[in-house]
C-alpha cells in the first residue's frame, strides 16, 4: 500500500494488550474501531485519575484536607476545559453526565417561546430534547454550502422578537464529515438566533474554539475524548442558564433553604455553574476531562490530524477498489471528515458483517443506524420519516468503523484485510446459533 508515514505515532491508550477469542478458536489481540461510540481511554487520563484516586473527597462539601484538595482539583478542571474550549472570558463550563446530559440542560433552560432549528441529519441527542419548544427540522442538506443557505432561509421566515437556537453538529457520527460550524453561526447571529454546538465527535479529533467559532454553547463527553469516567461538558453563554430553573434540584445548587410559616419551601439558588450541577459532583470524572483536554492539547492537534487523516487514507486506499462497498456520504467523497466512516456491503446484512468482523477477526465496530435515524434512511436512499427500531438488523442499516488518537496502523490494516476477505467471500457460514462468520473461520 503506497501511503505516506511520517505521522505520530499513536497516544498510548487502555486495552491495546487485550485478547479476545475468534469463532474458530484462535484468539487474537483486540481492534477497537468503534471509537465513535466510545474512546478508550488515554493512558495518560487512566494514570492520571489513579494517581488522584487516593486523595479523593467530597466537592464543596467538607472541611478536611482532602475535601479542600478535591475542591480546587475539581475548579481546576472547569479552568482547563475552559481554556481548552477557547471559552470566553464569562463563559461558563458546567460538568454534566455526558452530550446528550448537555443538550438536555440547555433544552430545559430556554427562554419561554424558544424556537429551534436543528437539521433531520443530527444525532437523536441533538435532535430530540427540545421537545418541548418550537422545533423547526430542517432536511438533509448536500454540502456546507447548502447547509448555511437552508439555515438562512429557515431563520429569515422565522419571527425576528422571539428567542431561537440553532442546534447542529460538528462532526457527523455516521459520515465523520466537518460541518461549517462557523458559517452556521455567522448565519445565526445574523438572524439574531442563537447556537449550539454539538461537538461530540469533534472535540476528540479536532480543536474547537468556541471563540473562534462563535458559537454560543458547545457540549461533549468524556467517554468519547478518552476520558470514561461519567462526565460530560455544556459549556458557554451564562445568561440563558442563569436565568433558568437548576436542571436538578438539590443539594449543592441551593444557596439557602429555609421552611415557610405556611408550610411551604423557600430557596435561592446558586446563579453559577453550581446552580446547574446539584448533588455530589463527579470529580473523578470531571479530572479525567481535564487530563485528556491537557494530554490531547500537548499531543498537538495538528499531529492528531495528521495521524487521522493518515488512517483514513489507509483505509479509502485499501477498499477503493473492492466491488460491492459503499461509504455512506452527504457532502462527497472528498468532504473534509474525522475518522468514521460508514458503509454498506452488497449481498450482506451490516449487523452481520459487523458480527463477522468480531468473530473471524476480533474487531471491534457498530452496526445500525447510529441514533441518527433519518440520517441512516436518507444515506440509503430510504424514507427518513419512516419507523424503526434504533438497534435492529433490516434491510436499512450500516455497518461504522471509527478510530482516533490511540489506534495503531495494525488495526485498520487488519479492518481492511478482513473486509476484502469477507466480500471475497460473500456466502460466509452459519453458526450454531444463525450467525454469519467468514468461511475461513471453523
Ligand atoms: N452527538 C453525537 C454526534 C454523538 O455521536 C453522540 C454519541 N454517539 C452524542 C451526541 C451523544 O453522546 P452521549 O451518548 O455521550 O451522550
Amino acid at each position: 500500500m503506497s501511503v505516506a508515514t511520517s505521522v505520530c505515532a499513536p497516544l498510548p491508550v487502555l486495552g491495546g494488550d487485550v485478547i479476545v477469542p475468534l469463532a474458530d478458536g484462535r484468539e487474537v489481540p483486540y481492534a477497537a474501531l468503534d471509537y465513535a461510540a466510545s474512546a478508550p481511554a488515554l493512558q495518560r487520563v487512566w494514570d492520571d485519575v489513579a494517581a488522584y484516586a487516593p486523595y479523593y473527597g467530597s466537592v464543596h462539601r467538607g472541611a478536611g484536607y482532602l475535601s479542600q484538595l478535591s475542591t480546587e482539583l475539581f475548579e481546576k478542571a472547569r479552568r482547563t476545559v475552559a481554556g481548552f474550549l477557547g471559552c470566553r472570558e464569562d463563559d461558563q463550563v458546567v460538568f454534566t453526565r455526558s452530550t446528550t446530559d448537555s443538550l438536555n440542560l440547555l433544552a430545559a433552560a430556554l427562554p419561554e417561546g424558544c424556537q429551534v432549528f436543528v437539521f433531520e441529519t443530527e444525532h437523536h441527542a441533538a435532535l430530540l430534547p427540545w421537545r418541548h419548544a418550537r422545533v423547526s427540522c430542517l432536511p438533509a442538506p448536500r454540502g456546507p454550502r447548502e447547509a448555511v443557505a437552508l439555515l438562512e432561509r429557515a431563520l429569515a421566515d422565522r419571527d425576528p422578537h422571539g428567542p431561537a437556537l440553532v442546534c447542529v453538529t460538528g462532526a457527523s457520527n455516521v459520515t465523520g464529515e466537518l460541518w461549517p460550524v462557523a458559517e452556521l453561526a455567522a448565519a445565526a447571529h445574523a438572524h439574531g438566533a442563537r447556537i449550539v454546538l454539538d461537538a461530540a465527535q469533534l472535540a476528540p479529533h479536532h480543536p474547537v474554539s468556541v471563540r473562534d467559532l462563535d458559537v454560543d454553547w458547545v457540549a461533549f463527553s468524556g467517554h468519547k475524548l478518552y476520558a470514561p469516567f461519567g462526565s460530560g461538558v455544556l459549556a458557554g453563554r451564562a445568561d440563558w442558564l442563569r436565568d433558568a430553573e437548576p436542571y436538578l434540584a438539590g443539594g449543592g445548587a441551593s444557596r439557602s433553604v429555609v421552611r415557610r410559616p405556611d408550610g411551604g419551601v423557600e430557596v435561592a439558588w446558586h446563579e453559577g455553574a453550581a446552580r446547574h450541577e446539584a448533588g455530589s459532583p463527579n470529580v473523578i470524572g470531571a479530572h479525567a476531562i481535564a487530563s485528556a483536554c491537557q494530554a490531547l492539547t500537548e499531543a498537538g492537534f495538528e499531529n492528531l490530524v495528521a495521524r487521522e487523516r493518515h488512517l483514513i487514507d489507509r483505509v479509502r486506499a485499501g477498499l477503493a477498489d473492492v466491488p460491492g462497498v459503499r461509504f455512506l456520504s452527504l457532502f462527497g467523497a472528498d468532504a473534509p471528515r474525522v475518522g468514521v466512516l460508514s458503509f454498506v456491503v452488497d449481498g450482506w446484512d451490516s449487523a452481520d458483517f459487523a458480527t463477522a468482523l468480531s468473530t473471524g477477526y476480533g474487531i471491534g465496530v457498530r452496526a445500525g443506524l447510529f441514533c441518527a435515524h433519518p440520517l441512516v434512511r436518507t444515506l440509503l436512499g430510504g424514507d427518513p420519516a419512516a419507523e424503526g427500531d434504533c438497534e435492529t438488523p433490516g434491510d436499512l442499516n450500516a455497518v461504522r468503523v471509527s478510530f482516533g488518537a490511540g489506534t495503531p496502523d495494525e488495526h485498520v490494516d487488519r479492518f481492511v484485510r478482513a473486509v476484502r476477505e469477507l466480500v471475497a467471500t460473500p456466502c460466509g457460514q452459519r453458526t450454531a446459533d444463525g450467525r454469519r462468520v467468514p468461511a475461513t473461520a471453523g
